[in-house]
């Protein structure tokens, strides 16, 4: 009898996605991800769940719909990390026609799904107070919606779903071999240790290493041809002091948002390259900072440089392509090529996807292996992530419900920790009746209750895990308040190691 069912190489969104749909089939699952949860392409992205309103000039009008109706599942699933976003789109002079834009919208809010989100409406830039942080020259532009969400959290969520519906995620463990026989057998690296697991079925989810594990740990090279490209962004103090978002045309084609971010900050990006290497090197050069500062400077009065900058980050995209000329033009699709050889465990590999369809990727992960385990029904369309049992429109309710229940927490703490854990907050507020009471404070908001919740549920071992994938307190800890964290953490460690 192999260990499991169904083994996944990989703890992005896509992997996590797929570990939680198949726990909740009943199927036995095993998760390995090489260093943290989310800590590939997951956490780089623009931390949009959208259609993509540039893709309707490239005619990709399934992935679109499909995106488009995934944003109000997802919005109903966890609507603590995902919220609602207005975006402001002006009609830039010399670029694409307002008509066009008007046309493109109305295709955008009638292709699939929208009963929550409001329509487009058309906005007088040299009126409006959303035009004011913009160079004077803007008349025409219009406001449409899509939704933000937290990425690397949503990856973290998926994670503790599958969890606790009975999946093992092994992080720091890294998938080294696999050997096909009629089942699978994994050698599994943990920090030097090995191990091995057998499972009916493998999947390769592993991002922009698709290729690499494919031709280096499973000996078999990708049936598809893969294409990486880099995308950067940069966070800077806020630019403007609203809840909306722009995305701005650039005279290369490509577009560029400017979204607001963590309350008092801006996130702008992305760039988008071709990119070679080990995807694990990736970051935001010079040149992808300078880009975005310029873009900033050519839209907005006040003018941002590279010295500005508090955080860049970068990811890189993996596709499967059919030869495109520039990066911006190949398909965000997503592919999957099962390799179900007769006599041989079966194998799947996941091609691209993005963070809003990665729900619709692991049914359809699943659906291909049918055959393998089964039909076994679809249930995730309809489920909440954990945290998220409450309506849509309930966000202000429970930080009015937290801060009564809590009255010592501050409205912007309670909204930080309700945007993160929804409706579990009761699990790291527990009891208290004071700020002692959550133990010693590590800098910003960031109390020990929380940091034991996030290294006891979430596999946080690290103070970046914390600090970059279970929150964003990293733009806001000093130097020696990350030093202090990673004191307490390892002190943590030791102590549940005893
Ligand atoms: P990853 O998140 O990269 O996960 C793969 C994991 O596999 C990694 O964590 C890696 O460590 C692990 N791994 C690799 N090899 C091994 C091994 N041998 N053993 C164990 N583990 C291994 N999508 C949207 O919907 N909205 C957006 O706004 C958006 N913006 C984007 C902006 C940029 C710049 C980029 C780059 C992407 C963006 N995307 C967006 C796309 C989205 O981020 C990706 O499609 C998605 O994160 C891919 O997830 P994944 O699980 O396939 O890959």
């Amino acid at each position: 009898m192999p260990d499991y069912d169904l083994a996944i190489i990989g703890g992005g969104i896509n992997g996590t996605g797929i570990a939680r749909d198949a726990a909740g089939r009943g199927l036995s699952v095993l998760l390995v991800e090489q260093n943290d949860l989310a800590s590939g392409t997951s956490s780089a992205s623009t931390k949009l769940i959208h259609g993509g309103l540039r893709y309707l000039e490239h005619g990709w009008l399934r992935l679109v719909r499909e995106a488009l109706i995934e944003r109000e599942v997802m919005l109903r699933m966890a609507p603590h990390l995902i919220r609602p976003m207005r975006f402001v789109l002006p009609a830039e002079p010399g670029m694409r026609p307002a008509w066009m834009l008007r046309l493109g919208l109305f295709i955008y809010d009638h292709l699939g799904g929208r009963k929550i989100l409001p329509a487009t409406r058309t906005i007088d830039l040299s009126r409006d107070a959303l035009g004011a942080p913009l160079k004077g020259r803007y008349r025409h532009g219009f406001e449409y919606s899509d939704c933000q969400a937290d990425d690397s959290r949503l990856v973290v969520l998926n994670a503790l779903d599958a969890a606790e519906r009975g999946a093992v995620i092994r992080t720091r463990t890294r998938c080294v071999r696999a050997e096909r026989k009629d089942v699978w057998h994994l050698v599994l690296e943990i920090r030097g240790r090995r191990d091995v697991a057998t499972a009916r079925a493998l999947i390769n989810a592993a991002g922009p290493w698709v290729g690499s594990v494919s031709e280096g740990m499973l000996g078999a090279p990708p049936s598809g041809r893969l294409r990486l490209n880099k995308g950067s962004h940069i966070v800077v103090r806020a630019l403007f002091d609203h809840d909306r978002g722009y995305i701005f045309q650039i005279s290369d084609g490509r577009v560029v948002f400017a979204l607001p971010f963590e309350r008092d900050f801006t996130l702008v990006g992305t760039t988008d390259e071709d990119f070679a290497g080990d995807p694990g090197t990736v970051a935001a050069d010079a040149d992808d900072v300078a880009y975005l500062c310029r873009a900033v400077n050519d839209h907005f009065r006040t003018a941002i440089a590279p010295a500005d900058v508090l955080w860049a980050f970068a990811g890189v995209r993996s596709h499967y392509d059919e030869g495109s000329a520039r990066p911006q033009d190949v398909p965000r699709d997503y592919v999957l090529a099962l390799d179900d050889e007769p006599g041989a465990a079966p194998l799947l590999t996941i091609y691209g996807g993005k963070i809003t369809t990665y729900r619709r990727l692991a049914e359809a992960a699943l659906a291909e292996l049918g055959p393998v385990f089964g039909a076994r029904p679809a249930w995730t369309a309809s489920s909440s992530l954990p945290g998220g049992d409450f309506p849509h429109d309930g966000v202000e309710r429970l930080i009015a419900k937290t801060c009564a229940a809590w009255p010592f927490l501050d409205e912007a703490h309670a909204r930080r920790l309700i945007g993160a854990y929804g409706t579990r907050v009761d699990r790291i507020l527990g009891s208290a009746r004071s700020p002692a009471d959550l133990g010693p404070h590590l800098g910003a908001d960031l109390t020990a209750a929380e940091v034991r919740y996030l290294m006891a549920h979430e596999w946080a071992q690290t103070e970046d895990d914390v600090l970059w994938r279970r929150s964003k307190l990293g733009l806001r800890l000093s130097r020696e308040e990350r030093g202090r964290l990673a004191t307490f953490m390892a002190g943590a460690i030791g102590n549940q190691d005893k």
